[in-house]
C-alpha cells in the first residue's frame, strides 16, 4: 500500500526546469534543503545550517506546491513518499497507527526521503473538542514520530506539507515546520514566464503575444494557464482533424501552430 506511493528520484519526472516564476522559492529551497542533503558529510560539521525536518508550502490551489515538492526531491536525490491522508484516516485506529509507524520507519530506511502530505490541514488541523479520540491519538503519534527525526541529527527525512488553509493547521504542527513558503497566484511577469515555459514545446504562431496574454490572465493559477494552453492545442488539432483534407492540412506546419485566437478562445 505504502510502496505504491513511493517514488525513487529517477522516476520523478519534474525538476526545477519545469517550474517558472518561482526562482526565489527555488533558491531558498536549494539552500535550506537541497545543499545540506546533497553534502551531508560536509554539513554534519555545522549545527547552525541543517536541513529542516519540516517544510510547509501554502497558497491557493494550482500554483505549483506539489510540483515544487517533487522537484526538490528530484534535485536533492531524495525518495518521495506521497502520503495519501485518506488512506490513513479511512483506516480504523489500530490500522492507521500501524500505517503511520510504517511510513516513518520506511522513510528512515530509505533516506534521504521526503514524506509529502498534500492538504496537510485535513489531517493535522487544530485539535478541538469534537475530535474523535482516535484522531487525536493519531495526531499525537504522528508528532512523536516526527520529533524522533529531530532528535536524530543524522536523519535526512523531511516532512513536507502543502495546504490552501494554513490558518487551520494545528499550532504544534506549524512549529514543527520552520521552513515556510507562500506560493501565491502568479503576478503578470510570473504568468508570462509560466506561459513561455508551457508553450516552449509547442508549435506556436508568430501572432501569439505573451505580454498581452499575461495581462489578460489576471487571477489565473499556473494550473489554469496550463489548461488554457491545452484547450488551445486541442482546439487547433480538432480544426485540423475536421478539416476536409486532414493529411494535407497536417502537413502544413502553419496549420498546426497554436494562434492567439486559439488561446483567447472561450477563456478571455
Ligand atoms: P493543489 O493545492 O490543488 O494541490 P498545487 O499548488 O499543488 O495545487 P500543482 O499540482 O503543483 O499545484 O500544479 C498543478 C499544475 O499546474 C502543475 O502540474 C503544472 O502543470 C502547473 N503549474 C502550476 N504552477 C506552475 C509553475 N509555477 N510553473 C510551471 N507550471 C506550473
Amino acid at each position: 500500500m505504502i510502496a505504491s506511493h513511493l517514488v525513487v528520484p529517477a522516476d520523478i519526472t519534474v525538476s526545477w526546469a519545469d517550474i517558472a516564476g518561482l526562482d526565489a522559492v527555488i533558491q531558498e529551497l536549494r539552500e535550506s534543503v537541497v545543499l545540506p542533503i546533497q553534502h551531508k558529510d560536509l554539513f554534519k560539521h555545522s549545527k547552525l545550517w541543517q536541513a529542516p525536518k519540516g517544510v510547509l508550502l501554502h497558497g491557493p490551489p494550482g500554483c505549483g506546491k506539489t510540483l515544487i515538492a517533487k522537484a526538490t526531491a528530484k534535485e536533492a536525490g531524495m525518495r518521495f513518499i506521497n502520503l495519501d491522508v485518506a488512506i490513513l484516516t479511512d483506516k480504523w485506529y489500530g490500522e492507521s497507527q500501524k500505517l503511520t509507524s510504517a511510513v516513518f520507519s520506511l522513510a528512515s530506511r530509505i533516506e534521504p526521503c521526503i514524506i509529502f502530505i498534500d492538504e496537510i490541514d485535513s489531517f493535522l488541523r487544530s485539535r478541538n473538542m469534537n475530535d474523535h479520540e482516535a484522531t487525536a491519538m493519531m495526531k499525537t503519534q504522528f508528532m512523536m514520530l516526527w520529533d524522533g527525526l529531530s532528535t536524530n541529527s543524522n536523519s535526512t527525512v523531511i516532512v513536507m506539507g502543502a495546504t490552501n488553509r494554513p490558518q487551520d493547521l494545528d499550532k504544534a504542527i506549524v512549529r514543527r515546520m520552520p521552513a515556510q513558503f507562500h506560493i501565491s497566484l502568479p503576478s503578470e511577469t510570473q504568468r508570462k514566464d509560466i506561459l513561455k515555459l508551457i508553450l516552449q514545446s509547442e508549435e506556436v504562431s508568430q501572432d501569439v503575444d505573451l505580454n498581452r496574454l499575461s495581462k489578460l490572465t489576471n487571477g489565473f493559477s499556473g494550473s489554469d494557464l496550463r489548461e488554457m494552453c491545452r484547450n488551445a492545442s486541442v482546439y487547433r488539432m480538432r480544426q485540423l482533424i475536421t478539416s476536409r483534407d486532414p493529411s494535407a492540412a497536417a502537413l502544413d506546419r502553419n496549420n498546426v501552430r497554436i494562434t492567439m485566437d486559439d488561446l483567447l478562445g472561450s477563456h478571455l
